[in-house]
């Protein structure tokens, strides 16, 4: 028997040495990933590149790297960026490619937390990665989210429900679905999707 035919007889596959968290607006995918920062060390955290200002308490280089628009412009050109998308209509948010293929190098499994679009684009240059969807408990959680947050004003709280209406559709294009029913539950469960255990 070859490996190719224990793998498909069920063997445990490697996990992806990359995953994607992507789903809608406030489903509190950054909520998530702060979870993973902080129980599972050995998950190494892409940081974004953003023309978005820091919010109060956000740290350049942990939370993102804030950029000025010419420079992200700058990472675009040079073709530094892994996948970027302007969110919301507004700010423009991007992967830096480099540290992503020095942690994959290094064996460290990587999760990039990015919106759909971005999603999509990772999907057509690394096929191979896994695709987790985070998905609300249900619709009215997620406009409680949305609205409860209230860091945005009315305009910006309808343009984004508009997205989240959007991004919900996409949930079939993903591999795995999680249901973000409590924080600790649905880091443990990208975790366990990724391969890695919790040391705590
Ligand atoms: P926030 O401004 O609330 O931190 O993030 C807004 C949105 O930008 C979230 O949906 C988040 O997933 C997305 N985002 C953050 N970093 C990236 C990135 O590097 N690429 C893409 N495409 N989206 C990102």
């Amino acid at each position: 028997m070859t490996s190719s035919n224990i793998a498909g007889a069920g063997a445990a596959k490697a996990p992806a040495p990359v995953t994607v968290l992507a789903g809608p607006t406030a489903v509190g995918k950054g909520t998530v990933s702060a979870a993973i920062r902080e129980r599972y060390p050995q998950i190494w955290l892409s940081v974004s590149a953003t023309t978005r200002p820091p919010r109060p308490g956000e740290i350049d280089g942990v939370h993102y790297r804030f950029v000025s628009e010419d420079e992200f412009t700058r990472l675009v050109e040079a073709d530094r960026m892994l996948e970027w998308a302007t969110v919301h209509g507004r700010h423009r948010y991007g992967t830096p490619r480099g540290p992503v293929e020095d942690m994959i190098t290094a064996g460290r499994p990587v999760l990039l937390e990015i919106d759909l679009d971005g999603a999509r684009q990772v999907r057509r240059t690394m096929p191979e990665a896994l695709f987790v969807f985070l998905a609300p408990p249900d619709w009215d959680a997620l406009v409680a989210r949305l609205v409860g947050r209230g860091t945005e004003d009315a305009e910006e709280r309808e343009r984004r429900l508009r997205t989240a209406r959007v991004e919900l559709a996409a949930e079939p294009e993903f591999d795995r679905t999680i249901v973000n029913d409590t924080v600790e539950q649905a880091a443990d469960e990208l975790a366990a999707l990724m391969g890695v255990r919790d040391l705590t």
